[in-house]
């Protein structure tokens, strides 16, 4: 890749060998910028980012971001959180800890070498939405005291530590909501519902639809988001978001499942199970603000999407994987 020397930066991606940290790390790599990964593999595997461990431009460091680090960088991307319910309620108290002390430390270091700071939020600030689809100015329907909250609410206190930290020591900060992302290199027994109904139907098991199937998810394909998530760091400094990111095409779980079904040409059965507590009704984002500031739009259908899912669910030995926690499935 031909870069300019003074484009080089040095880019800390907290979470990087997970899901989307390690695409974001590849294309930081590819793009001729000193990337150190940062991550203590809870939902991730060093798997995940061994392709880039031979660069001389990629470091690897095993550390939990609860706890302070001493390192100087140009940008910090903040991905460090599990995102699956099952395994961030796993340990519910580590959960909010990773949020919220791992933005503190994360801020630390982007105030004291004036770096700029981006913030993976999630559409879960939005709770089970009275609003629909859900604009930046909705102030969400959180349940602060249910099994969500752990995250929901860790993820709310990081976002008010990084308008705080803007507000009183001028950190340069960005912060996107993440909606429903899926795509190649998702953790196979990350409980998600997109690489768990893949799963299912390349083992033949039965397809695990929670409740009615009729609660709505919006899904972004990887390379979508990440993209999203580089022109905001790299956009103007007057536009600090919160944005949403996010494909506005809604699906409800059962249409999901039959998609899934048809394009694997499994013969496993859709099978109910109970609706997990505050498990939200619908979810969509409201994207104008994404299109108008970033030009930023997704292009990548779900049909399309799943297809290369699936393509690479076929071509990893799930054997190579193991649980994020125990007794998962
Ligand atoms: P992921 O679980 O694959 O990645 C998270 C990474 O963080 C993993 O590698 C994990 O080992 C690491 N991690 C967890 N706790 C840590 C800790 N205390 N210290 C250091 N590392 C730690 O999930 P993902 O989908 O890649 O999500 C990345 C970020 O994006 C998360 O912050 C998540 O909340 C956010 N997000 C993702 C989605 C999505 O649909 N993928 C939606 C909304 C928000
Ligand atoms: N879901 C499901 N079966 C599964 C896993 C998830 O029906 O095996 C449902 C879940 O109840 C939710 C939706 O799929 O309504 C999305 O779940 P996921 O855990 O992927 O993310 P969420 O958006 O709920 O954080």
């Amino acid at each position: 890749m031909d870069i300019s020397t003074s484009n080089i930066k040095r880019i800390l991606v907290t979470g990087g060998a997970g899901f989307l940290g390690s695409y974001l790390c590849k294309r930081l790599v590819a793009e001729g910028h000193d990337v150190i990964c940062l991550d203590n593999f809870f939902t991730s595997q060093k798997s995940n980012v061994s392709d880039l461990l031979m660069q001389p431009n990629f470091e690897l460091i095993r550390h939990d971001v609860t706890h302070p680090i001493w390192l100087e960088v140009d940008e910090v991307y903040n991905l460090a959180c599990p995102a699956a319910p099952c395994h961030y309620q796993y340990n519910p108290i580590k959960t909010i800890k990773t949020s919220v002390a791992g933005a503190i430390n994360v801020l630390g270091i982007a105030k004291r070498c004036r770096a700029k700071v981006l913030q993976a939020s999630t559409s879960e600030v939005y709770g089970d939405p009275e609003v629909h689809p859900q604009p930046e100015s909705y102030r969400g329907s959180v349940n602060p005291i249910g099994p969500r909250a752990c995250y929901d609410e860790g993820k709310r206190a990081a976002e008010t530590l990084f308008m705080d930290y803007h507000r009183m020591n001028g950190v340069n900060i960005r912060i996107v909501r993440i909606f429903n992302t899926y795509g190649p290199k998702m953790h196979p027994y990350d409980g998600r519902v997109v690489s768990t109904f893949i799963r299912q139907a390349l083992a033949g098991e039965d397809i695990t639809i929670f409740g009615d199937g009729q609660q709505t998810r919006s899904f972004c394909y990887r390379d979508d988001l990440i993209e999203g998530m580089v022109r905001m760091m790299e956009g103007p400094d007057d536009f600090i978001g919160p944005v949403n990111l996010g494909n506005p095409d809604e699906f409800t779980i059962l249409q999901l499942a039959e998609m899934v079904v048809e394009m694997t040409g499994t013969k496993s059965q859709i099978v109910r199970k109970p609706l997990p507590p505050d498990d939200p009704v619908r979810r969509q984002p409201d994207i104008t603000l994404a299109r108008e500031r970033l030009s930023w739009q997704p292009t990548i259908s779900l049909a399309e999407g799943l297809k290369k899912t699936i393509e690479y669910f076929r071509s990893i030995n799930i054997a190579d994987f193991r649980p994020p926690t125990p007794d998962y499935i």
